[in-house]
């Protein structure tokens, strides 16, 4: 029987490994962590509170297929995501911006004015980047945008990337638009859920097969080398295949240099108070050194006499010190990684998938998409898909 080994078991290497499990082939796990779940890890507190111990998740797809495979390892609870950006003390407004925050910053006259604008110019119930905004024709709008630009995303994307909104590019900015109505929904994906026993069980779930041999606590780097087309395991040639969704560079011994990632740090303080800030998530944009404040009892926790949150602050990432969160695709790195990439196809059985496999930011449903698809590819045209009973259409 054909042997794959899986580096990492978060959420693109527990989807991959039970398509695989399934289809025939065994499957060794390997996290270096001592929890399964990668940056999607939660755990009950002892008040029984979940807290998500790599910062705020959400889940939301329109992906039928992504949540149709999900829904059959979890029950959901819905959730719709909302954030509050807090401009100065007290005062809270939606984002995106939206007209509820127009209306909540700007003098009556004047942002109606800027609705009627942003009408004619974007189209009610539509959105536009804020970028984009700040380059409109007509005078009133800049303005705005500018207002907008500055005291919503100037200092919260210095804080969190450490660069300028414009040195980000669109794949980033262009996820923060300005929406011309009175929707607060952070997301509008089709659906917004949060599994009910939280993203660990989900995990657990997905991992519990015959064919799944789950290692944790263990480096596979350091037991791994890449030379001349093969990879060795325990100083053998592997025979079988490796698919790994740990940082790339690293598996590569950094040959073509350290690909940049933003890194977090966060502070948990539980309080004795049932609640502590007027949503889920709130946006620092104006002041603090943290970027948001998280609460968790916020999600779709009953209420309680007490509440968990946690500061998060944006910081670089140094190789062995800290955990790589978001990767940094500007400039050069992105020419570095295709390097990689490249090199990778040098060796038939190594597959590149994840979020440090592949050196993207991806939401959770997209890391769910592409297993599927690398699945696919592995197995080959031929191969009939409905025979793999966690991708089963509903009937
Ligand atoms: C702060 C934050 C908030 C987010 N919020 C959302 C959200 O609200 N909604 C959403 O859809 N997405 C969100 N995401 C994205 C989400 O976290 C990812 O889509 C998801 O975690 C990707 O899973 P992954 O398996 O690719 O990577 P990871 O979760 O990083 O898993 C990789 C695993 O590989 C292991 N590993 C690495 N190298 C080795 C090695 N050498 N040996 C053994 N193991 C190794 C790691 O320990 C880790 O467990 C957020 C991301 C961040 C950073």
């Amino acid at each position: 029987m054909e042997k794959v080994i899986v580096v990492g078991a978060g959420l693109s290497g527990a989807t991959i490994a039970r398509l695989l499990a399934e289809s025939g082939k065994d499957v060794i796990v390997v996290d270096k962590r001592e929890n399964i779940g990668g940056n999607i890890y939660d755990y009950y507190d002892k008040n029984g509170i979940l807290v998500q111990a790599y910062g705020p998740h959400v889940f939301h797809t329109n992906d039928e297929e992504v949540f149709e495979f999900l829904s059959k390892f979890t029950e959901w609870n819905e959730y719709k995501h909302k954030v509050v950006a807090r401009v100065r003390k007290d005062k809270y407004v939606p984002v995106p911006f939206n007209l509820t925050s127009l209306y909540s910053l700007f003098p009556l006259s004047k942002a109606l004015c800027i609705e009627e604008a942003l009408k004619t110019e974007v189209g009610e119930g539509n959105q536009i980047p804020i970028l984009e905004l700040r380059k409109s024709e007509n005078p009133l709008l800049r303005e705005f945008a500018d207002f907008v630009y500055k005291y919503i995303f100037y200092i919260y994307t210095m804080k969190q990337w450490g660069c300028k909104p414009e040195q980000l590019g669109q794949t980033i900015m262009g996820r923060v638009p300005v929406k011309v109505s009175n929707d607060d929904g952070y997301f509008s994906d089709k659906y917004q859920v949060m599994p009910q026993k939280g993203f660990t069980q989900l995990i657990s779930n997905i991992l519990r097969h015959p064919r799944i041999k789950l290692k944790l606590k263990t480096d596979l780097k350091k037991e791994i080398a890449l030379k001349d087309g093969q990879i060795y395991f325990g100083g053998r040639v592997l025979d079988g295949t490796l698919i790994y969704t740990g940082c790339v560079d690293e598996l590569f011994d950094y040959k073509y240099g350290v690909l940049p990632y933003r890194s977090l740090k966060f502070k948990f303080q539980t309080l004795k108070q049932s609640s502590f800030q007027p949503a889920s998530v709130v946006n620092y944009t104006t002041s603090a050194s943290y970027t948001r404040i998280t609460e968790f009892t916020k999600f779709t926790c009953k209420p309680k006499d007490s509440t968990v949150i946690v500061k998060e602050y944006a910081v670089n990432h140094k190789k062995g010190r800290n955990i790589p969160y978001y990767p940094v695709t500007t400039g050069r790195n992105k020419v570095d990684y295709d390097k990689y990439e490249q090199e990778a196809k040098n060796y038939k059985n190594l597959y590149l998938l994840g979020r440090l496999g592949t050196y993207r930011y991806l939401n959770m449903d997209q890391a769910v998409k592409n297993a599927i698809n690398l699945f696919a590819k592995i197995e080959g045209e031929e191969f009939d898909m409905s025979t793999i009973p966690a991708l089963k259409k509903k009937d």
